[in-house]
């Protein structure tokens, strides 16, 4: 799959993004909260290995309520763990035509990832599959992390097999995901130097640590760090860009919305309303791994799929589900979750203006 091809779908969506509203076109499914490692960055450690997943059968169910929608994230959890994930992803490209979907993972099941890779590699030539594998800083900090001895090395073996299957697939692209806390931004910028040097992987992609984790001696480093990363991180998605030989349309699109999620997430750290509503619960949503249906990974559920006989869009038309929405505009609701900074700013027209005004002055 061309960087073109991607762009040209990225800017059909966004144009229909902006005509048609209420339909979500991303949507993050928790297809299991089992996991084998234990973050203290998690955001979802209270809810981890609870073995109540939704079976394969109520998932059918759910992907036959949705309809067409363009981009599938499969989160957990590790999603990994679950065995008949092929069959979970079978349904969502044969129910919903999905043209993207994304799986991060902690890169420990080596030998399940690269096999299951190669088989929807093979099964759907059409569809984009994103590995996106965590590493947030060189071994020692990485797996401390974790809490589990040996995860980095795992991950960069994990890495190293997906990288030969890229070489057989165009339509594989690699990412390496950094979680950045006060303990790896001094080790920042030699980190991102070693993944580029090492890894040819489509680029690097960075979180800020977000949500309800569990170890207190770890924060966000102060906003004069952050934005400091932040320039480091333009300057390497350039380089990627640049070795990628992407045209200038692509390398608009990548730089521009970069900065602007960047201004996003400075804007909410120092207090400063949004520049647009959250568009959480109308072109992107959440399904945990119980059936819960959230409007963001970070609100309270508005309902369960059991309680609608699997109807996704009936859950998001209960009344708790437009009261939410409702709250989210008033309420100027922000926070630094990348997936819905973009959703959001795919959804409004009036966004052009400012990914001009990001890529050529902020
Ligand atoms: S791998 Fe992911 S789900 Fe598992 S503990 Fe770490 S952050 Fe949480
Ligand atoms: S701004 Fe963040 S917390 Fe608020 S609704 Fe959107 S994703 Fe959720």
């Amino acid at each position: 799959m061309s960087s073109l091809k991607n762009f040209t779908r990225y800017s059909a969506q966004f144009l229909k993004n902006t005509l048609i509203r209420n339909k979500p076109e991303f949507l993050i499914f928790f297809v299991t909260s089992n996991c084998n490692c234990l973050c203290n960055i998690c955001f979802y450690w209270r809810e981890l290995n609870k073995s109540d997943s939704l079976s394969i059968d109520e998932i059918r169910k759910i992907s036959k309520s949705i309809g067409t929608f363009r981009i599938l994230l499969l989160s957990g959890g590790e999603p990994f763990l679950r065995d008949d994930l092929s069959e979970v992803c079978q349904q969502f490209i044969e129910n919903n035509k999905i043209s993207a979907l994304t799986i991060p993972t902690n890169g420990v099941l080596t030998e399940k990832i690269v096999d299951f890779c190669g088989r929807v590699l093979r099964e759907y030539p059409e569809l984009i599959l994103s590995v996106s594998i965590s590493m947030d800083g060189f071994r020692d900090l990485h797996d401390s992390t974790r809490g589990v001895a040996g995860v980095f090395d795992k991950a960069t073996e994990t890495l190293r097999k997906l990288l030969k299957l890229k070489n057989h697939y165009k339509n594989l692209e690699l990412i390496v995901n950094t979680v950045i806390t006060n303990r790896n931004i001094d080790q920042l910028g030699p980190f991102i130097d070693f993944v580029f040097d090492n890894f040819d992987i489509n680029y690097h992609d960075f979180e800020l640590l977000r949500g309800d984790y569990k170890d207190r001696y770890i924060y966000l480093p102060p906003l004069e760090g952050i934005k400091k990363a932040h320039n480091l991180i333009v300057r390497n998605r350039k380089r990627y860009l640049k070795k990628e030989n992407a045209n200038f349309l692509e390398y608009f699109a990548a730089i521009s919305l970069l900065r602007l999620s960047q201004r996003t997430k400075e804007r909410f750290l120092t207090g400063k309303k949004p520049l647009f509503a959250c568009s959480a619960g109308r072109n992107i949503a959440v399904i945990d791994a119980n059936g819960d249906v959230k409007l963001c990974e970070l609100l309270p559920a508005v309902g369960n799929l059991k309680d609608t006989n699997y109807d996704f869009p009936a859950v998001l038309n209960l009344k708790k589900a437009k009261e939410f929405k409702r709250t989210i505009k008033e309420t100027n609701c922000s926070c630094t979750h990348v997936c819905f900074i973009k959703l959001t700013v795919s959804s409004y027209f009036r966004s052009i203006f400012y990914l001009i005004y990001s890529y050529i002055i902020y």
